[in-house]
């Protein structure tokens, strides 16, 4: 049996950096992921100020690819919209993910969490992995959720965002940040994320519901779409790898700790109501769980912000 005070489920953005801070304050830890990192993420990898801010990152001391954009370029309805944002910026998530992990400096086992019991005051993972407290950060399917906040907490099918995209070499020819929002009714938005040393990411993500309820799948938006970037000449036509996932937005309740067990992240469903971002959400419950932890703060959605739109202007 390994011992440890904490076991985080996920290595991802909320595990690991729950893992920095609770290392940061001497308590043992220790991280289960399924896969060995660095391991690939579907994501745009769009990040805001704030989340190099909360993970104390200086832009010059990152050592792979960050992308600036001065600004995002938005479209609703089809039509040009001129928002200034504060400046922005992408990351590759795989090598992101591997970077913050390894910084937390805490012990990572490749692991697939199975099973979880309750033993007194202790979790037991898969008859392996005992501590006193256990942060799920297992993403959308997290076994943490599963297993104890499923049944108290159930999302609703309202809140869940179904996507679809594809990041890869391209010899980008326009290296602005594009944002297209409701094209062709999709209840949500598209994008166009070129990034540093010729990568593109280009994909969409919209409540799943509502595409059904218009009779539509997020393949048939993603047609119509990927038509009009090489309209726009941004993409050539070309047979793309696309790669789908889901995952919710934030929900106006909800339970984020029971006993000694919390859900961070995607695993909380936390992602912004208005652009689905999830990283900035990710990181900031690591860290408010972390300090729950070493200090006896209060965990509670008040203190994760629920909208990306004040953060990202220009003000
Ligand atoms: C197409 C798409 C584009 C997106 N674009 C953006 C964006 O540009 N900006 C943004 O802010 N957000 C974006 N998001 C959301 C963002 O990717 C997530 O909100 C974010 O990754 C959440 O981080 P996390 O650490 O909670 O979960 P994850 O990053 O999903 O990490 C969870 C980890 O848990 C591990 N795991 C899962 N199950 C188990 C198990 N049983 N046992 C052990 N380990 C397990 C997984 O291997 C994984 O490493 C996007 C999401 C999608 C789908």
């Amino acid at each position: 049996m390994i011992d440890s005070e904490v076991v985080i489920v996920g290595g991802g953005p909320a595990g690991s950096t729950c893992a920095w801070k609770l290392k940061q304050k001497g308590i043992s830890t220790v991280v289960l992921d399924k896969k060995t990192f660095p391991r690939a993420k579907i994501c745009a990898g769009w990040i805001t100020p704030e989340v190099l801010r909360i993970l104390e990152i200086k832009k010059e001391n990152y050592p792979y690819s960050l992308t600036t954009y001065g600004s995002l370029h938005f479209h609703f309805w089809g039509r040009k919209i001129p928002i200034l944002t504060r400046r922005q910026y992408a990351v590759r998530r795989f090598e992101f993910d591997h970077w913050l992990l390894q910084r937390a400096g805490v012990d990572v086992y490749q692991h697939e969490v199975k099973i979880i019991r309750k033993e007194f005051n202790y979790y037991i993972v898969d008859d392996t992995y005992r501590c006193r407290y256990l942060v799920g950060a297992g993403g959308t399917y997290c076994p943490v959720y599963k297993t104890f906040f499923a049944d108290r907490y159930p999302r609703s099918a309202r809140h869940l965002i179904s996507t679809v995209e594809i990041e890869y070499a391209f010899n980008v020819r326009d290296e602005k940040c594009y944002l297209w929002f409701f094209e062709n009714r999709l209840p949500g938005y598209a994008w166009y994320v070129p990034k540093k040393d010729g990568f593109l990411n280009i994909g969409m993500g919209g409540k799943l519901l509502a595409m059904k309820s218009r009779g539509k799948t997020i393949r048939r938006y993603w047609d119509d779409f990927s038509q009009k970037l090489g309209r726009l000449g941004l993409i050539c036509q070309q047979e793309q790898q696309l790669q789908g996932w889901n995952y919710y937005i934030r929900q106006q309740h909800g339970i984020l700790r029971w006993g000694n067990a919390f859900v961070v992240g995607d695993a909380a469903g936390l992602a912004t109501l208005d652009m689905g971002e999830g990283i900035r959400p990710a990181v900031q419950s690591g860290i408010m769980v972390a300090r729950t932890i070493s200090e006896g703060i209060d965990y509670s959605h008040a203190t994760i912000g629920k909208y990306s739109f004040p953060d990202i202007l220009f003000l």
